[in-house]
């Protein structure tokens, strides 16, 4: 099993990132020669996450387009979860075989979820009680960050469930609205606190398989399409029939 963090880039012949003399895309190819399957650790790896953001001066490339002719496992996240990184090599390792993959390459029994469907502000967004500024008692009661641009109505892992740091917490527990940075091409899909709307493919037995490139797609388009349409429209303290279409699509 070969565990790599980080992508090559491959622009000037991949002279971008030198590692023990060579090109990083060079000791890439070498390692992945006889191994059995490749696991991309991490968002760089999996996706190329901030370093292949536009324009991409360095082509930084993820992995699974340089080693085309071995498994590869994403485990995307910006970290990766310990706990899901452990599992996932503890499970090849237990059973001799490869993890069940959604359509996009990650671990189901990780990714099979939205952030969305296992958070516990859940019942606030289902009772349409929302943060509108990040110092009002709405925030101060743990209400929903769905308007302050949580993503985690789009993005497939396992922060609400399996936490971090031994279980502690996660961002949306510390009071931060989901970034999405486990999903692919995140930096470029505009503002972290611009909200995701008009995601109406799916609902919350979807699963990544018959939605995640739907979803990834839509979400750029949606967050653009959004900044036009919600300039002001809230009345604080009261959802408007807009939201409560909006939310009830998510
Ligand atoms: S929008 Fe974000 S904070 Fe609200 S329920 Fe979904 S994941 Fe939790």
């Amino acid at each position: 099993i070969l565990a790599v963090e980080g992508n090559p880039p491959l622009n000037e012949d991949g002279m971008f990132c030198i590692i023990g003399g060579k090109p990083f895309v060079e000791q890439l190819r070498y390692a992945a020669k006889d191994c059995l399957a490749v696991i991309a650790w991490g968002s760089c790896a999996s996706w190329g996450c901030v370093q292949a953001a536009k324009p991409n001066p360095t082509q930084a490339t993820p992995v699974h387009k340089v080693i085309t002719d071995k498994p590869v496992i994403k485990v995307p996240g910006c970290p990766p979860i310990a706990e899901v990184m452990t599992a996932v090599v503890t499970y090849m390792l237990t059973f001799d075989k490869l993890p069940d993959l959604d359509a996009q390459g990650r671990p189901k029994m990780f990714y099979g979820q939205r952030i969305h469907d296992k958070c516990y502000r859940r019942p606030h967004f289902d009772a349409g009680q929302f943060v509108e500024t990040w110092d009002d008692e709405a925030a101060r009661k743990g209400y929903c960050l769905y308007k302050m641009g949580c993503k985690g109505p789009t993005t497939y892992n396992a922060c609400s469930t399996v936490r971090w740091n031994g279980g502690v917490s996660f961002p949306i527990q510390s009071g931060h609205g989901c970034i999405g940075c486990s999903e692919d091409g995140f930096w470029d899909k505009g503002p972290f606190y611009h909200r995701v709307t008009g995601l109406n493919a799916f609902g919350i037995e979807s699963n990544a398989d018959t939605v995640g490139l739907i979803a990834a797609g839509a979400v750029g388009t949606a967050i653009a399409g959004h900044a036009a349409v919600s300039v002001g429209k809230h009345v604080k303290g009261k959802e408007s029939e807009n939201d409560k279409n909006e939310r009830e699509h998510v």
